[in-house]
C-alpha cells in the first residue's frame, strides 16, 4: 500500500543507534552530553505540552531536570535526533497529590496529571487521546518508550529460572544474574482485516465497548500460523465468514501494551454472519455509504472510527479507493 507509513505510529526514520546500546563508555558520554534530552512517562502516559492551537508535542527535558529524580527504573536510550541523543525515563513511582485513579482505568482516560517540578503547561496524557495529533517523530518515541517500559514492568523475573532480572543494553534487554539468560522485548503480532464483499465491509464490536462502536475484526497470530491463515481463521471464528484472497496493506506498532497490528484486506466468500458470542458482541456488514456517513458523525447507530487507530486508516483509504 503506497501510503502505508502515514498511519499513526508509522515511523519517523529515527536513528535508533543500536550499536551504542552495549557500549557503556559511549552511552555514558551520550547521557552526559549537554544536548542530551529525555522524554518522560508516568504509568504509560507520556509528558506532553500543547501549543497555542492545542496541538500536543512530547516534552523533552534536560538530563539534570529534577523530575527525572522520581525514576526508580533504568534509563532507556531511544536514539539520536539531529539535535542530540534522546532517552526515556519512567516516573511511575510518583503519586500525584490529587488524582482520580478511576479515570486511569476508564475506556479512554481523559485525565491529565501535573508534576510540581514542571511547567504548568506540561502534563501526563493518555497516549491514545493524543496519538493522532503528535508528529511522526514524537509518536515513534512515545510508542517505543511506552512499549519498552511496559515490558520491563511485566517481565521483571527470568522466565527460565524465576530470579529477578535486570535492565541491560540501555533498556533493550533484560539479563538474569542467576542463570545468565538474556530476554528481549516482546512484540505480539495481531492481524486486523478489512474484509469486503462488493460494496460492504465487515465490522465487529467487543463486549464492553461504548454503544455504537464497531471496528475491523482483529486477533492475535498464533504460533505456527501465517498472517494470511490468521486472517482467515479469526474471521471464521468471530463471524463465520470464509475468506479467499488475503493481501497485506500496512502495519502499525500498537503499544497497548505490546502489539504490532498487521493490516490486511480479504475478500469474503460468504455473506451470512454467525458470531461467536464468547469472543465478540456483534458483527455485521456496513456499506460504503454507511461508513462515509459514520465518518461525518451522521450515522444513527455507527460511531465514527477512532482517529489514529489503523482501523480508521484502512477504512479511510478504502473509502478513497487507495487500498491497492
Ligand atoms: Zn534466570
Amino acid at each position: 500500500m503506497k501510503n502505508a507509513e502515514t498511519v499513526t505510529f508509522g515511523g519517523s526514520a529515527l536513528d535508533r543507534a543500536a550499536e551504542i546500546r552495549g557500549d557503556a563508555a559511549v552511552l555514558a558520554a551520550a547521557m552526559a552530553a549537554p544536548e542530551a534530552v529525555s522524554i518522560v512517562l508516568w504509568r504509560g502516559k507520556p509528558l506532553i505540552s500543547r501549543d497555542a492551537a492545542r496541538r500536543p508535542a512530547l516534552t523533552r527535558v534536560p538530563m539534570d531536570h529534577p523530575v527525572l529524580q522520581e525514576t526508580r527504573v533504568g534509563t532507556i536510550f531511544l536514539g539520536r535526533e539531529d539535535s542530540g541523543p534522546v532517552f526515556a525515563h519512567d516516573i511511575s513511582a510518583w503519586t500525584p497529590e490529587v488524582f482520580d485513579d478511576t479515570a486511569l482505568n476508564s475506556f479512554l482516560d481523559r485525565s491529565e496529571q501535573h508534576h510540581p517540578s514542571l511547567n504548568a503547561s506540561d502534563t501526563f496524557a493518555e497516549l491514545r487521546a493524543v496519538m493522532a495529533q503528535l508528529s511522526p517523530r514524537d509518536a515513534e518515541l512515545a510508542a517505543t518508550a511506552r512499549a519498552l517500559f511496559g515490558w520491563h514492568r511485566s517481565h521483571r523475573f527470568c522466565s527460565q529460572c524465576g530470579q529477578e532480572s535486570g535492565m541491560a543494553m540501555a533498556g533493550w534487554q533484560r539479563d538474569c544474574p542467576a542463570c545468565g539468560g538474556h530476554h528481549f522485548p516482546r512484540t505480539d503480532p495481531v492481524v486486523i482485516m478489512l474484509i469486503t464483499r462488493g460494496n460492504s465491509v465487515l465490522m465487529g464490536r467487543s463486549h464492553g465497548w461504548p454503544e455504537g462502536m464497531y471496528s475491523l475484526l482483529a486477533g492475535f497470530v498464533e504460533p505456527g500460523e501465517t498472517i494470511e491463515a490468521a486472517v482467515r481463521r479469526e474471521t471464521w471464528e468471530e463471524a463465520g465468514i470464509r475468506v479467499g484472497a488475503v493481501d497485506y496493506l500496512a502495519s502499525q506498532p500498537w503499544p497497548f501494551p505490546a502489539s504490532l497490528m498487521i493490516g490486511c484486506k480479504g475478500v469474503a466468500l460468504s455473506e451470512a454472519v454467525t458470531i461467536d458470542p464468547k469472543e465478540i458482541d456483534d458483527a455485521r456488514w456496513f456499506t460504503r455509504e454507511e461508513i462515509m456517513l459514520s465518518f461525518s458523525g451522521g450515522h444513527p447507530e455507527l460511531k465514527p472510527a477512532r482517529q489514529g487507530a489503523i482501523a480508521h486508516f484502512l477504512l479511510r483509504n478504502w473509502l478513497a479507493d487507495r487500498v491497492d
